[in-house]
């Protein structure tokens, strides 16, 4: 991996834990200087102390990402514990399920709040010091549910995920002016500790779904992430890199037993 990332500011939004963490872990083991944030100050610090124990240089910072005011606080705190802004990871999101049928404008319009305005409302807070890195980037935590496949009850999660792909797109085109590159990683299934909490037989009947034969880890989204980040990137924008397993390929059960 490029030494790039050394001393690098990054922020990591739903840093504290499951993907966030993964890729705020792989971050500081680069040498970058990783703002964690997220709503829950206990975990977040938890996590923080994890980075810190490793030899990484973290901090935590509580904002909610929804929040125009919080995120624009979290962009300054970046700025003055880290001295500046070089890569924003704009992960922090929710996957709340609900059936169509049960569907209410709450449940619909608060779930783009929390995945796509927060993400919007992120990547613009940091543009001003985005502008003053070297090497100024932004990475966005979709996932291929909505851009590549569905799942009852995610339809409006599919559809926010989806969005951040169309943000992107044109974010890239507005960006490259200042030299900023704007890309997507598409987890597919990744051991977080909320899928670790839904016990074995699930873990085990969604890897065998998978040709790669088992679940992803936090860190093989950090690892993308860091990629799209670092200096051997810099000619790559408005893409996404799928993380999955192989779990899209197939197109039956068949395939995988074939
Ligand atoms: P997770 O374990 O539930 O972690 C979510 C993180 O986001 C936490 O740090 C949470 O902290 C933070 N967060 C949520 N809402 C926030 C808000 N309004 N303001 C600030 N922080 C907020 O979720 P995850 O599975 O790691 O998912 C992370 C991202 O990966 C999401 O965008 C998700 O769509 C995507 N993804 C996940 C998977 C998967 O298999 N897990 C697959 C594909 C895509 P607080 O609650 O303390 O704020």
């Amino acid at each position: 991996m490029s030494a790039s990332l050394k001393n690098k500011s990054v922020i990591v939004t739903g840093g504290s834990k499951g993907i966030g963490k993964g890729i705020a872990r792989v971050f500081a083991s680069h040498g970058a200087k990783v703002l964690v944030v997220a709503r829950t100050p206990a975990e977040g610090e938890a996590t923080v102390a994890e980075l810190v124990a490793a030899g990484g240089t973290a901090a935590f910072f509580k904002a909610d990402v929804s929040s125009r005011a919080e995120v624009a606080a979290m962009v300054a705190k970046a700025v003055e514990l880290h001295g500046g802004l070089d890569v924003l990871c704009a992960n922090a999101g929710a996957f709340p399920a609900c059936k169509l049928a049960d569907m209410t404008d709450e449940a619909w319009d608060g779930l783009f709040v929390t995945n796509v305005r927060s993400m919007m409302l992120c990547v613009q807070a940091a543009l001003p010091e985005l502008k003053k890195s070297a090497a100024p980037r932004v990475v966005v935590t979709s996932s291929i549910t909505g851009p590549t496949t569905g799942f009852p009850g995610w339809s409006h999660y599919g559809a926010t995920k989806a969005a951040q792909l169309g943000f992107i797109r044109t974010a890239a085109i507005e960006l490259a002016k200042d030299g900023i590159t704007i890309n997507a990683v598409l987890p597919g299934n990744i051991l977080t500790e909320a899928l670790v909490g839904m016990g074995e037989e699930y873990i085990n009947s969604t890897a065998a779904c998978v040709p790669l034969g088992k679940l992803g880890t936090v860190e093989d989204i950090g690892h993308a992430a860091a990629f799209l980040a670092s200096a051997e990137a810099g000619y790559i924008t408005g893409q996404t890199i799928t993380v999955d397993g192989g779990q899209i390929l197939p197109e039956s059960p068949a395939a995988l037993t074939a």
